[in-house]
């Protein structure tokens, strides 16, 4: 028997922050659209929850509606590998607010995706099973049995995509991963606390570690790891927690006695770009699919979120082919950070004893005060779009230096090339 295959102008696989950013601009544009997830929404995703000021800024320029409240989060606290605290202070800069929120991603997510549905993208409930690329258009098949066909395909399936591998946008060889692990915890703490973590006991170094508030007397917890490109490395975060937990009680951020976790879930992060071709014709990879999580501090969201801006825009764009605007949006964006990102972030996972002490080093009492706040922009990327102040000067001369620094790296040269 014969079933008859849906056509569609685009089909986005995968309804995070990517694809629905993605899929409510192109659908307000009047495309026809397919949004693909295995999930149904609202779902979980393995998260710390903070959405950075940028996507904050992002989610009300695109008039995203959001039922749920946010707690604002302002300036947050580094704890170095011995303990030493700097603060981050958060500032205003001129493209985005002084403030974060934490949100679950449970509530973030849907506000998005209920947007994109709003806009006239279909929701197809199926996991893509296999993508292929005919003659100009692209076929999908999906869980279900049923095929689809588009002009246009976006990968907003995350860190590990199946759009991304089966046309073949991936080196796996080169790609470098996170696994990040996160929970819940009963407890009060008011300003968000990210932790350089580890010590010979522990054998994590360099990770790090998070206890952010949430909204309703859960603080959500977490552990994450580099690996580059070896993701059996990924048990790590995993195992390394419990520890976690300790060192937060013996530092008093958390209560003493039995610790109750709640919806522990971890998740792969896709870093710095490297081995990732993010365009080829017609099709498109965005937020994890693509590489685009800070390679320093595992942010995505925005990156997620701006990307499939960019990708959508991209394709309504008529006067240019979408790869190439695309590719220079990407260039623009993220070459200069997410390459000089990824050699210091290779360097520290290389050299774990000079990580180490260059941690303290960061966290010290020594260290000059305006060191928070360019250490803060630096490493949140938020040079561009940041005010005229004293510490977003310094991190856009440390953004420089790192740049020139990594200009002869295989980062550079591999990121570069792919963004030709
Ligand atoms: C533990 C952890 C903590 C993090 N904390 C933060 C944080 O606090 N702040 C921050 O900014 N970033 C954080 N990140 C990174 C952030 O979660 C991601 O960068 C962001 O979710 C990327 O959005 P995305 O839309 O690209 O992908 P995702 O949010 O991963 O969405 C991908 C979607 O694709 C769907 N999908 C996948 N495969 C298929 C398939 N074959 N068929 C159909 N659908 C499919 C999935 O169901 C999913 O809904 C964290 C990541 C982890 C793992």
């Amino acid at each position: 028997m014969r079933t008859s295959q849906r056509s569609f102008d685009i089909a986005v696989v995968g309804a995070g922050p990517a694809g629905a950013t993605a899929a409510a601009i192109l659908g307000y544009a009047g495309a026809k659209v397919a949004l693909i997830d295995k999930a149904t929404f609202p779902r979980d995703k393995a998260c710390g929850d903070l959405i950075g000021p940028r996507a904050v800024a992002l989610s009300q320029d695109l008039g995203v509606r959001f039922s749920a409240r946010p707690r604002l989060v302002s300036d947050m606290i580094l704890v170095g590998p011995k303990g030493n605290e700097l603060v981050l202070p958060a500032e205003a800069g001129i493209s985005y607010p002084g403030v974060g929120w934490l949100m679950s991603r449970r509530d973030f997510d849907l506000a998005l995706f209920d947007h994109a549905i709003a806009a006239g993208a279909e929701f197809i409930g199926e996991r893509l099973e296999k993508v292929s690329d005919q003659e100009r258009r692209y076929s999908l098949k999906l869980s279900n049995g049923s095929s689809l066909i588009c002009d246009a395909l976006i990968g907003a399936d995350g860190a590990i995509s199946q759009v991304a591998r089966d046309l073949a946008l991936v080196d796996e060889t080169q790609a470098r991963y996170g696994f990040a692990i996160r929970a819940y915890v009963e407890a009060e703490v008011s300003t968000p606390v990210i932790s350089l973590i580890g010590d010979a006991k522990m054998g994590l170094f360099p990770g790090y570690g998070w206890l952010f508030a949430d909204l309703d007397g859960f603080c959500n917890v977490g552990v994450g790891v580099g690996v580059l490109a070896d993701r059996r490395r990924g048990a790590r975060a995993t195992a390394a927690l419990p520890g976690y937990l300790e060192l937060l009680q013996q530092q008093g951020r958390l209560g003493k006695g039995e610790i109750a976790l709640t919806r522990k879930l971890g998740g792969w992060l896709k870093m710095g770009s490297t081995g990732v071709d993010p365009a080829r014709g017609r099709a498109l990879l965005v937020g994890d699919a693509a590489g685009l999580v800070n390679p320093l501090q595992g942010e995505g969201i925005f990156a997620a979120m701006d990307s499939g801006r960019a990708a959508a825009y991209s394709l309504l764009d008529q006067s240019r082919s979408p790869h190439l605007s695309y590719k220079a949006h990407l260039r623009e964006m993220h070459l200069d950070f997410a390459t000089s990102a990824s050699v210091l972030q290779r360097l520290a996972l290389e050299h774990p004893k000079a990580a180490y002490f260059a941690a303290n080093l960061l966290t010290s009492n020594f260290a000059p005060g305006i060191l928070g706040s360019a250490w803060g922009i630096y490493w949140n990327d938020l040079m561009a779009g940041s005010g005229p102040i004293r510490g977003a000067q310094l991190a856009r001369g440390i953004s420089r230096i790192a740049t020139l620094a990594a200009m002869a790296t295989p980062e550079r040269k591999i990121v570069e090339h792919a963004l030709s």
